[in-house]
């Protein structure tokens, strides 16, 4: 679904940010990224979404070959891909039900459509009852489900998510993680990038750690400093 072959990334001015990072996510697996502030977690997930472009390597992305894409089938790779940020970026002058809308409002959906896929998103994420509230109003865990519905109602076959909870306390980090193995557990592929590892500790998941821009195995984890 996913595929990083030898991706290198350079920011201008140099600072390379990965550096030859190989690795294939399975359709339908469930993995994490981590490795400490600074390792190129966020660049590996921008990669993905074509938010910033490799500087050398092969990056296969649900079929696509992203150094080969066209800006005609760029809307196309990106309606498959649901992103998640640790700052949910909600609109709070709209309600939760139009801020879960939107994505579906600019795909051209009928109202019909959009009523019935938002509130199966909302429903998803156990905030139907909110539908009318301004994300404000919600706590940080709502908010966090709020962007998670969003990112999940045109169902995209893959879903990203850079630090997820990293503003929130274990107990509610430990139900967005749930809600993450519930999507995946009905076949969506899924790629999360967290520091956060008491909590990727307790699934059962692939880890891919980076260390200053490169993916290490787990017997050179001690003996490089992950700053975890
Ligand atoms: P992480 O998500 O693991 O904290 P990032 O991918 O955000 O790591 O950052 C990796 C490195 O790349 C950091 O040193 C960061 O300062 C640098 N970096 C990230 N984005 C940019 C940018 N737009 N321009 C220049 N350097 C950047
Ligand atoms: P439809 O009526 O179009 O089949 P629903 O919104 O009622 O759609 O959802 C049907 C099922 O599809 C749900 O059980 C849902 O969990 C699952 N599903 C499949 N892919 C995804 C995805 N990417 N995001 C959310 N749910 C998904």
């Amino acid at each position: 679904m996913i595929e990083f072959q030898q991706v290198s990334k350079s920011y201008p001015g140099g600072y390379q940010a990965l550096n030859n990072v190989s690795f294939a996510l399975e359709n339908g697996e469930m993995a994490f990224v981590t490795g400490h502030s600074g390792a190129g977690k966020s660049t590996l997930l921008k990669l993905v979404c074509l938010i910033e472009r490799p500087t050398s390597g092969t990056l296969l992305v649900g079929g696509y070959n992203l150094s080969k894409i066209t800006d005609r089938q760029i809307p196309s790779l990106r309606r498959q891909i649901g992103m998640i940020f640790q700052n949910h970026k909600l609109l709070n002058d709209r309600s939760v039900f139009d801020n879960v809308a939107l994505p579906l409002v600019i795909e051209g959906l009928n109202q019909k459509e959009i009523g019935r896929r938002t509130r199966a998103a909302l429903d998803k994420v156990g905030l139907l009852s909110k539908e009318k509230y301004s994300p404000s109003t919600l706590s940080g865990g709502e908010q966090q489900r709020v962007g998670i519905a969003r990112a999940v109602v045109s169902k995209p076959p893959v879903l990203l998510a850079d630090e997820p909870t990293g503003n929130l306390d274990p107990g509610l980090s430990a139900e967005i993680m749930q809600l993450f193995q519930e999507f995946n557990r009905v076949g969506v592929s899924v790629l999360i990038a967290s520091h956060d590892l008491a909590l990727i500790e307790t699934l059962p998941c692939r880890q891919l750690v980076l260390s200053q821009g490169s993916i290490i195995t787990p017997d050179q984890i001690g003996s490089v400093d992950t700053g975890t």
